[in-house]
């Protein structure tokens, strides 16, 4: 039975860092003219509103995507990010957040295709009609992303870039990640694959970027965001972060004046942080 609903979670500090990689990501591959395929495993309900029903409970957005709305600096990467949000409430007002289906298709180009997997029954019905309007460019299927990995890598084009981003809730999930990487990397070694995660207490979040650095592809960058301090009584998550292997060579720059930004504006408290690490694997 899955209880994880995206939608009280909407345009949160994570969902700011993990769509502001997203963009950066897919932009990259818009560089050259060669079609790709984006799958995201766990692709949620695509479109969440911000004023009514679950959004609204907690308002996590409020300490996210509401606090760089109005800002007209920012550094490019994040820059880009706010406007595709804005490009969904065109008449100025924070009233929509799209999820990584929405900002990715929001992105790619006619020749790209999106392939996303949702397990949950409401959430995979809200994102059939959310893609509804992007044709046959947008390909559902209600059921689970780390099997659909198998199905759908690699890619005709082998140029892809694969989310995944799994609820957590189970902690079975992070052994999950691990496994579905081994699966993507055998079938599909040069393809980037962006996992994002939550910064928690619990051993399984700890270890898990330390897992990931372990995996056979040719180069990593970890990028993190703590927002606060972790609380004594170990419950709660701090921040989140996003593991991507196989990055563009650009991805590290593009993201160095972002961090320390993000750091200070999603700030919960003093302990607010990032880390961005880049790494090349000699042997490849
Ligand atoms: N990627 C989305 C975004 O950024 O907008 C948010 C996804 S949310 C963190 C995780 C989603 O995974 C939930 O909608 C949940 O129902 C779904 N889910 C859980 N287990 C799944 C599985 N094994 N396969 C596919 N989807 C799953």
């Amino acid at each position: 039975m899955l209880s994880y609903r995206h939608a009280f979670h909407a345009g949160n500090h994570a969902d700011v860092l993990k769509h502001t990689v997203q963009i950066a990501l897919l932009r990259y591959l818009n560089q050259k003219d060669k079609p790709y395929t984006y799958v995201d495993t766990h692709a949620g309900a695509g479109v969440y509103s911000l004023v009514e029903g679950y959004a609204t409970k907690n308002a996590e957005f409020t300490g996210g995507i509401a606090r760089l709305w109005h800002d007209t600096d920012l550094p490019e990467a994040l820059a880009d990010y706010v406007d595709v949000i804005h490009q969904f409430n065109p008449d100025g007002e924070l009233r929509y957040y799209p999820g990584s289906p929405a900002c990715a298709l929001q992105v790619m180009r006619e020749q790209d295709k999106a392939r996303l997997f949702e397990l949950h029954s409401s959430d995979s019905k809200l994102l059939i009609d959310n893609m509804e309007h992007y044709g046959r460019q947008a390909q559902v299927d209600v059921g689970d992303g780390f099997g659909g990995i198998k199905a759908v890598l690699p890619p005709p084009s082998r140029r892809g870039l694969v989310l995944i981003d799994p609820p957590y809730e189970d902690k079975g999930d992070y052994q999950r990640v691990i496994d579905a990487l081994g699966e993507g990397l055998k079938r599909f070694a040069t393809g980037t694959y962006a996992i994002w995660y939550p910064q928690l207490q619990r051993e399984e979040a700890r270890t898990l970027p330390a897992r990931l650095k372990m995996l056979p592809a040719k180069s990593w960058l970890h990028v993190a965001l703590s927002v606060q301090t972790p609380s004594p009584d170990g419950f709660g998550m701090y921040g989140s972060g996003m593991f991507i292997l196989n990055p563009p060579w650009t991805l590290h720059d593009t993201l160095k004046p972002v961090m320390p930004l993000l750091a200070k504006k999603l700030a919960q408290d003093a302990g607010a942080r990032y880390v961005l690490d880049f790494h090349e694997n000699a042997a490849g």
